[in-house]
Parts: structure tokens; sequence; C-alpha cells
């Protein structure tokens, strides 16, 4: 008897060799098998007519075999059949097709999917033939005036088809596993089920239910199968299913699979039926549930207590340069809320570019050193993390310490600081001499230690890695230990900081265990940021613009793609190669996975052309110097500089004594020159939609009105990508991060956009975070609730069995949960 743990092998029709090849590609037991979803529909009970057929259009037609040709041409041999459906037809067009010459014959019914194309001879005939469809799909559905003679007839006609993206393999006798295949697997595996099911039903019920059906007698159709209700493969409550609505969850995968007459084509390929519905519940509540467990045992860990009295605030006021937002006063009201807490916090600090993220970040430190604690500031980029000491310097470079009566003392660690020097530091942070230490992941070598450390700062978070993350908060300074007094510093306290504004509920799937605060208010006084684009055709006019702001007292930064040289074989973005500036493994390989599905896209077209030739940093800082920017102090900065190269060119610039900072995009981040106000950015078509954000955030922190040029390059072939085109547009469109990130989002989809690895979050079977937000809300508030309080009318079997399937499901696809 078939069950959902069964190997496929031991399925009709599949055996050992399909068996083999479908294990292969993950689907190894009926339960992955049912779970290989159609990825399109086809409606074959209501076909479209021939009248409402759009040219450009995919297309699924239906329709009798009217005639077919074998063309030989001079490029080879062309099989044309000619499709009819009434008075109208189509012409379906394959090139080589000599392989299809016997395959149709006049009268045959077919269903053909494709593109349709206006054809133009059809309009010099005159004839109805106004569609052609170049190598569509097809499948031959009944022979002339014959009834459709197999038992499968009815899951190819008369309704709507599921179509299935192939699992390659073949037939013992050498025959692809076709959609058809796959249908009929899948149709026989429901009904086996259904015995299965009937079976227990009966075992437990005493009613017998299927001796109505006769052997060989016409299989009815599925929707009267009760055995697939059965509770044996029920995994959500039904008192949970009934409340939301839901389908158990073997009849959702029988509507998935053959969705009943009616069903409406757009939601079934939206994946919004109730079954898909039901299905994506399933999965994104047990992700939740996981992740709200894992909140719930963070919760529990001891961290420290931070006390907040009068010494505290007064430490905090009198570092403040300026009178907060009131969006800065209520994320950090929320962060120390955490922090007065006995548990270890865990919050994700929200804020588009410039919104003031480092002041609170700073506040909080204080918290944590008022209290005797030290406190780490992480930065993705040595820039970004030596421009977060000089300010640090800055800002608490007078202020004395309540507690202590003494200034702060801080200290920077990166990975570049010569030997003895970093030996040095290392050795006062161990002692404790130090009690703000800012650093890049310099902070997380083995030799750095803290003596008490008591929170982790993580700016520009989306650079880093998760596991990078909790690589520092494990440093063995900060583990209990026996000659701690208990209960004094634990865990320490995180708060992790982004850019990348994103919706809450995602935020909290894609950082788990997360808390979230949003600064979702700008600090006054800023004027929007002008942005243009323009091509580099028209690049003088661009220096010439360049030269009038510098004449007016400002800076400009002017960023390309690659740091030297004029190939593509260069990283595009150079911190993904460069060690020190590399924002460890995560992002490196997040940025390399771009790069090169890039190339792979573009490289059948760009084959035929040469490489690309790209402006380079280095390259245009010599011809701007004595070309089209002679005369101004220009400065240049990337990573392949040493750290003491960049600090000074950095320094120099924060300073006014450079007018323009030829760069790459290591100033992607966090660097902050209030004087500067104009950013160019060249090649623009290569930058993604994050990065010119961030990139344009450069700009516009001061009171002067501030310009970004996105300029583009003219790439072999002459044009942009359409996708880079709506990136362009959209930058100009809106300076709101928040809706830059939609668009981002859309374009690279979750997996990309955070990329996979940094998330640790599964491959989903059905859900897609993205068209499925609204279902995650969903699965969120009643995961939530279902670890919060038991529902009455869930028995305690029920809950025990969520549970049990939650530790299989995560150790098994996850892999996420601690044992
Ligand atoms: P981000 O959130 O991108 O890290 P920053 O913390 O670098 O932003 O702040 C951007 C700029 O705005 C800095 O120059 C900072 O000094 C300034 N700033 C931050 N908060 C305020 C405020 N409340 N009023 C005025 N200026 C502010
Ligand atoms: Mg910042």
């Amino acid at each position: 008897m078939l069950e959902l743990s069964t190997p496929v092998k031991f399925i009709k029709r599949i055996g050992e060799r399909i068996g083999e090849s479908l294990a292969a590609r993950g689907v190894e037991t009926v339960e992955d098998l049912l779970y290989h979803l159609p990825f399109r529909y086809e409606d074959r009970l209501n076909p479209q007519p021939m009248s409402e057929l759009v040219a450009g259009t995919m297309a699924s037609i239906l329709g009798e075999v009217r005639g077919s040709v074998l063309l030989r041409t001079r490029s080879g041999t062309i099989f044309e059949m000619t499709l009819g459906q009434g008075l109208g037809t189509v012409k379906c067009i394959w090139f080589h097709g000599t392989y299809l010459k016997d395959r149709f014959k006049a009268g045959q019914m077919v269903a053909v999917y494709g593109k349709l194309e206006a054809s133009r001879s059809a309009l010099a005939s005159g004839n109805l033939t106004r569609f052609k469809m170049i190598q569509p799909q097809f499948e031959i559905l009944a022979e002339p005036g014959k009834a459709p003679d197999n038992e499968f007839a009815m899951l190819e006609m008369g309704r709507i088809v599921p179509v299935y993206e192939s699992l390659g393999g073949t037939t013992p006798w050498g025959a692809k596993l076709t959609s058809r295949w796959m249908r009929r697997v899948i149709w026989s595996v429901l009904e086996e089920l259904n015995k299965t099911g009937q079976f227990s039903e009966a075992d437990s019920s005493t009613a017998l239910r299927n001796d109505k059906q006769k052997p060989g007698a016409p299989q009815p159709a599925l929707s009267s199968s009760k055995g697939l209700d059965s509770e044996m493969w029920e995994t959500l409550p039904p008192a949970l299913l009934a409340r939301l609505n839901l389908p158990s969850r073997m009849a959702a995968l029988r509507a998935v699979h053959f969705p009943e007459a009616g069903t409406p084509l757009a939601e079934l390929v939206a994946a919004a039926t109730p079954a898909h519905r039901r299905l994506i519940f399933e999965e994104l509540f047990y992700l939740e549930l996981g992740l709200e467990l894992k909140r719930r045992r963070m919760r529990e860990r001891a961290g420290t207590a931070f006390a907040t009295g009068p010494a505290v605030r007064e430490a905090l006021k009198q570092v403040l340069p300026f009178h907060p937002t009131a969006a800065q006063k209520r994320v950090l009201g929320e962060i120390v809320a955490d922090m007065r807490r006995p548990q270890p916090m865990r919050r994700l600090l929200q804020g588009d570019v410039g919104s003031g993220k480092t002041i609170v970040a700073m506040q909080a430190a204080l918290v944590a050193i008022e209290n005797g604690a030290q406190a780490a500031l992480m930065a993705p980029t040595e820039i970004l993390a030596t421009q977060h000491y000089l300010s640090a310097r800055k800002l608490l470079g007078k202020a004395i310490s309540p507690r202590t009566g003494k200034p702060y003392r801080i200290a920077l660690l990166t990975g570049s600081l010569d030997p003895a020097t970093k030996r040095q530091t290392q050795g006062r942070v161990m002692r404790g001499e130090a009690e703000l230490v800012i650093g890049t992941h310099a902070l997380q070598e083995d030799k750095a230690q803290f003596s008490n450390l008591g929170l982790v700062i993580i700016d520009e978070q989306h650079r880093f890695g998760v596991g990078q993350r909790f690589k520092l908060m494990r440093k063995p300074g900060s583990e209990p230990h026996e000659g701690r007094p208990a209960g004094v510093v634990t865990d320490p306290d995180l708060l992790a900081m982004t850019a990348t504004p994103i919706p809450r509920t995602l935020a909290l799937t894609i950082y788990g265990d997360l808390d979230v605060s949003v600064i979702d208010e700008m600090p006054p006084g800023r004027t929007p940021i002008v942005t243009r684009r323009t091509t580099e055709e028209r690049a003088q006019e661009v220096w010439e613009f360049v030269r009038k702001q510098v004449a007016q007292g400002r800076q400009a930064y002017l960023v390309y793609p690659i740091i030297e040289g004029a190939n593509d074989d260069q990283p595009e973005f150079d911190f993904a190669h460069d060690a020190e500036e590399q924002a460890g493994e995560s992002a490196g390989q997040q940025v390399s996975k771009t790069a090169g599905k890039r190339t792979k896209n573009s490289s059948k077209t760009e084959k035929l052309f040469e490489r690309p030739k790209l402006r380079s940093a280095t390259d245009m800082y010599e011809d701007l110097r004595t070309g089209a920017l002679k005369g101004l102090r220009l400065g240049l900065l990337h990573g392949r500089l040493s750290a003491d190269e960049k600090e000074v060119t950095m320094a120099r610039f924060h300073r006014g004594d450079i007018d323009v900072l030829v760069s790459t995009t290591v100033i992607e981040v966090g660097v902050d020159v209030a004087n500067a106000s104009v950013m160019v950015i060249d090649h623009a078509e290569r930058f993604g939609l994050a990065q010119m954000h961030q990139l344009r955030g450069r700009v516009g922190r001061g009171a002067a009105k501030s310009y970004c040029i996105l300029m583009t390059g003219i790439p072999p072939g002459g044009k942009i990508t359409e996708q880079a085109d709506a990136r362009l547009n959209a930058m100009v469109a809106t300076q709101n991060g928040f809706e830059l990130a939609e668009l981002d989002l859309a374009q690279r989809g979750p997996g990309e956009f955070f990329g996979t690895r940094q998330t640790g979050l599964p491959e989903f079977r059905v859900a897609n975070l993205l068209r499925d937000r609204a279902v995650l809300e969903l699965a969120k508030a009643e995961a939530e609730r279902f670890a919060a309080r038991p529902d009455p009318a869930v028995t305690k079997q029920e809950r025990d069995a969520v549970w049990e399937r939650l530790k299989q499901q995560w150790q098994r696809r996850y892999g996420l949960m601690e044992a």
C-alpha cells in the first residue's frame, strides 16, 4: 500500500531506472513527487477561441490538424502544421522538423502551447491564418473520429490540465518523461493514496467506502475520493484549518495537480487558489513556528540587564550634536528597553540611507559602557570602520564618562593594522582598557577577545553573513565561565543595522530571530537629491557640471565599477575580490554570484561581440586629472590601496583637501561627508539598485542642493538591458529606499536579494516569499498564536504532532535547529 514515504521506484511506471534519475533531482519519495507542482495550466475545457488570440502573448490552443507539410530550405527542413478551429487556423512551425513528419494526421485533436506571432504571409493571402507559433509544445489528444481510447484521456482533455517542468530522465525505452507521463503517474499515485486513506478510515470507523468501485470501470473523478481527506496525512490541526477555511493537505495537493473545472486560470497561475494557499500556508507556518521557537529560546538565555539611571542619561545627552528626530528617539527607546531586560537583545535597526542610525548606535554603546561593559562596532569595510572611529573620537573625545570621571577609551581594530599595533590593540581590548572597539571582521579573529563584551553593533548588516554575526557573539570572552560570578555577563546584546528597507514580516523571517525597529524619518533640512540619467556621449557636460559645483565650494564623487584596466575580467564590484575590504565570505559569495549570473545571462549575446570595455577608477583618475578635470584636486580610492593610503585619502576628502574623489564601490556604505553634493555613477547600467541607492546616499547629507548623475556606457549590442533601464528609471523616479527595495526584490528575488546562503532560509517547495507575503503574515500570526497559548479546539495529541513535525522538518530541510 502506497504511503507518502514510499520510495518512488515502487510507483507503477517508475521502477529502478527512472527512480534513480528522479532521485538525482531530489524526488525520492511519493511525497516529493506530489510536491513537484505544475508550473502552468491549460484550460482544455474552455479553450481560448482563435478569435481572441493576441500576437506576442503565450497561448494555449486546442484544435484539429488540417494539414502538414515538410519544406526544404537552404538552411534546413521546416515542418509546418496547420491547426484549425472552425474558420480560424494557426500555423505551427518547427525547424529541423523532419522527425515530426509522420506524427500528425488530419483530423487529430491537438493542444499546442507557445508564443503567438502575427503571420505576414497570411495577411497578404487574405485567409484567416493570422498567427503562427514557432516550435510550440504540443500534445496529440485524440485520433480522428475516435473517442479517446485510454483510461487517462480525461487527464488531457475536457479539463484544466497541469503542465510540469521536466525532471529530466527517460523511460527504459528512451522516451522523455513528459508532462503527460507526469500527469499519469501523479494521478495514479493519488488514486493509490486514496485507497490507502480509505483503508485506514475503514480500519478506524468500520464503514467500508470503496465497495462501490468496480475494477475495470472508468475511474471516477477524484473529487468523490474521500480517502484523500484521511487524517493520516494531515499536517495541521483540523481546528486550525477549519478556522482559516483551508482544505485538507491531500485534497489541496489533488486540486493543485488536477484543478476542478471552473477554477479561474489566473488564480492557478498566481498560486492563489485555496489549495495553493493551503500548501503555502503549511510551509510558511512551520517556518514561522520554528523561528518563533528560536526567538523564545533566545529570550530564555541570560543577558545583561543594563541600568539606565540619571548618570547614563546624562552621558547620552552630552554627546548629542543635534536634536534627534522623533524616529531616532523612538528607536533608541526601543533599544534601551531591550538593553534593560535581563535577556540578550536581538534587534535589527532599519533606516534608509542617511536617516541617522549611527548616533543611535553610539548612544546604545554608551549605555553599555556606562554600565561598565565593552561595546563593539563592526563595519563591513575598513573605510567605514575608520570613519566610524574618527567620528566616535570626535563625538566622545571631549566627553567625560560620569561613571569613571575619565574620557572614553576607543580603539580601532582592522585587518590591515601592522602586527605590532594590532597585538597591542588586542591586548587593550582583552584587558578591558578599550571601552568602545570599532573595527572590521578582524574583530572576529580568535585573538580578538574581550574582557567584558556587553553590546555588539553591526553596521550595514546586509553586507555580512548571519554566521559571522553569531561568531562575534560567541566570543570566548563573552561566554559565561566559571571565574565570572553567575549572571554578570553572558550573551552580549546585539544591534544590527541596515539601510535595506524591507517589509517588516519579511525582515522578521529573513533575519529570523531579530526584532525590528525602523527609523522612518529623515533628519531635518535635507533637500531632495536631483537625479538624472545621461550617457557617456554627454560626459563633457557632466565634467562641466562637476567643475561648476567645485567652483561653488562643493565636492564630488565619481564612482566606477572596476578598479583598473578596461576589461570585464576583473571583479565587477571590487570588494568581492578584495581581501581586506571583503565583507566576509557571504557578502563575497553574494556578489560573485550576482556577477556570475549576469555574465551567464548576457553571454549569449555578448559572445557575438567583443568583451565589454569598461572605464575604471584608476584609468579615469589619470584621464580626468590631466584632461577634463585638470586643475581640480582629485583623489583616488579603491580597495586595493593600503589601509594607510585609504585613510589618508578619506581624511583629505573629509577636510575638503580633495575636490573630486574618484572611487569604486568601496564608498558604497556609510561614508559621510556633508559637503559633497555630486555623485556621478559611471556605467550605472552595471550597478544594482541597492548599490546605486546607497551610493546616492553619500550626497544630500548637508544643506546644499545635491545631485546624482547616472551615466550609462554603451554596451556591446548598443543597448542596456531592460532590467537596467528599469533600475535607472526607478532611481530617477524615487528616492524612497522602501520603494526601490521593492523593485530590487522583484527583479532579483529574495534569494539573490538577501543572498540565500546569508539568510540560511530554505528553498521552498511551494511558497515564494515575495509573491506570498499575505500568507506569510497569516502564517506568522498563527505560529505566534500556536506557540503562545493552547487552543482548546486543538487536542494535546495534535499539538504534539505539530511540534514533532517541526522538529523533523527543521532537521531535515533547514538544518537550523540546534539539538
Ligand atoms: P545612516 O543612517 O545612513 O548611517 P548617518 O548616521 O551616517 O546615516 O547620518 C547621516 C547624516 O545625518 C550624518 O551626517 C549625521 O550627522 C546627520 N544626522 C543624523 N541625525 C541627525 C539629526 N537628528 N539632525 C541633524 N543631522 C543628523
Ligand atoms: Mg551608516
